[in-house]
This record gives structure tokens, sequence and C-alpha cells, in this order.
């Protein structure tokens, strides 16, 4: 699903090593944390991810596809096959959290029945069947962060990238979206999870990988050993 072979970033402006020689590979069907101090590497391993940064040097192939070869115009075609969730939710003010998730789908080519029976579906799913008429002002941080989580299921992607998502919201909630995200890892989905919070990566059983001044220095898939 995801291959990294021999990436380096060196930001041009500033000459930083954010991530050197760094490989990994990520199969189909797994969860993973990515973790490590701040500046380690962990948002340009997701820029990478996304293709919003290409890498200095190295290869990068995600669901098939070459990255670095990738072309500009195909780019938006690319990031609508990630379900992506980040810290700061990023949902539409103005629009209620029906509107939020069917809004993903009303710029692809999905028909409005599909999409009368999708997004209630989704809905459920993270919990938030009597919210759907609420705008995201009027919900906690953890309801919110369902809300995007919600939007980003909506397409059916096969991965998922979520950069901190627990960032902003309370421990006990935390929790919860990382359990939301086993389950529907559980049916097959891919995820990629960046945090720095060990208590919450602790209390799941998904491989770890823990990056430090641009390298991987730990890789743990069976996380029994993993001792910081
Ligand atoms: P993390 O997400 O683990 O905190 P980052 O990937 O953001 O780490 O940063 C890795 C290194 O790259 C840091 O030294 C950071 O200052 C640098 N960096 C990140 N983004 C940029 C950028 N756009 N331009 C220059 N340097 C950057
Ligand atoms: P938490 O303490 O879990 O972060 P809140 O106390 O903010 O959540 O909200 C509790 C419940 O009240 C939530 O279900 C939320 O949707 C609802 N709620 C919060 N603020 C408002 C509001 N201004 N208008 C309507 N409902 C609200």
């Amino acid at each position: 699903m995801i291959e990294f072979v021999n990436v380096s970033k060196v930001y041009k402006a500033t000459g930083t090593r954010a991530l050197s020689n760094f490989n990994v590979s990520i199969d189909r069907g797994e969860f993973v944390f990515v973790v490590g101090p701040s500046g380690a590497g962990k948002s340009t391993f997701i820029k990478l991810l996304m293709r919003e940064e290409k890498p200095t040097s190295g290869e990068i192939y995600v669901n098939g596809q070459n990255l670095v070869r990738l072309k500009r115009r195909k780019v938006p075609y690319y990031r609508r096959t990630l379900g992506v969730v980040f810290q700061d939710f990023r949902l539409i003010p103005t629009m209620n959290v029906y509107d939020n998730v069917a809004f993903a789908l009303r710029v692809t080519n999905v028909s409005a029945k599909d999409i009368r029976s999708r997004v209630p579906y989704i809905l459920g799913l993270v919990g938030l069947s009597g919210k759907a008429k609420s705008l995201p002002e009027h919900l906690s941080g953890g309801e919110q962060q369902r809300v995007a989580l919600a939007r980003a299921l909506v397409n059916n992607p096969p991965l998922i990238i979520a950069d901190e998502p627990t960032g902003n919201i309370d421990p006990d909630l935390s929790f919860e979206i990382v359990d939301l995200l086993s389950e529907i890892n559980k049916c097959g989905t891919t995820i990629v999870m960046v945090t720095h919070e060990h208590n919450l990566v602790s209390e799941f059983d998904h491989r770890v990988i823990t990056i430090d001044e641009g390298t991987i220095i730990s890789d743990d898939r069976n996380r029994g050993y993993y001792d910081e």
C-alpha cells in the first residue's frame, strides 16, 4: 500500500534535512502509529504521502501510484483516494454535519440517491445520527472530529491518513477516536496515524514507527518488545 525507498527530503529555502534515507513499507490493511518528538519529520512524512511535497531523492509508491512521477494535473484525483483527518478538524463552519459529509460526495460523481443513503449510514457508523442538523460550532471537540472522520470515510478510501487527530480533544474522547479508527481498520482500511501521545499508543495493539531526526529509529510490528 505504501512504500518509501531511500527517501530524503531537504527543504530548499532553509536547507533543513527533514528526512534522510527513509525506508518504510506498509501493507494493505495495517494500522500504523507514527510517533516521534517535535521536528522529527512526521509532518514531512504526511506531506509526502499526500503529495503536498515531493522528495529530494528516492521513490514513493502509494496504492500502486508512483508519487514522484505523478503529473500535477493528476494530483487532485490522487488526493480523492485518500481519507485525511487533521488535528484542527477543518469542517466547513456554515454547513451542518450532514452537509459537511455530503459535500465530500457532491464534489465527486456520486448520485443524489447514493448520497441520501450513504451519508446517514456513515453518520450512524461514527455515532452522530442525532447530530445531522447541528452546526460544527455546536458540537464538542470529540464530535467534530467524528464528523471529520465521517467525511474522510464516506468515499470508501483504501487509506486513511490521520495527522494528530486527537491533538485538540480530551484524553477519554481521544481513545474513542482511535477505537473508531481501529474498527474501520478491521474492515480492511489501511490507517496511518501520526501522534505524540504515547499513552494513547500503548492502549492499542498496532504497529508503531518511531521517527527521530528524519530517520526511523524503531519499527515495532508486534508491540510486545517496545520499550522507551
Ligand atoms: P514533525 O512533524 O515531526 O514535528 P516536521 O516534518 O514538521 O516534523 O519537520 C522536520 C524538520 O523540517 C524540522 O526541522 C522542521 O523545522 C523542518 N521543516 C518542516 N517544514 C519545513 C518547511 N516548509 N520549510 C523548511 N523547513 C521545514
Ligand atoms: P464536551 O464536554 O463533551 O466537550 P459539551 O459539553 O461542549 O461537550 O457538549 C455536550 C453536548 O451538548 C454535545 O452533545 C453538544 O453537541 C451539545 N452542545 C454543546 N454546545 C452546544 C450549543 N451551543 N448548542 C447546541 N448544542 C450544544
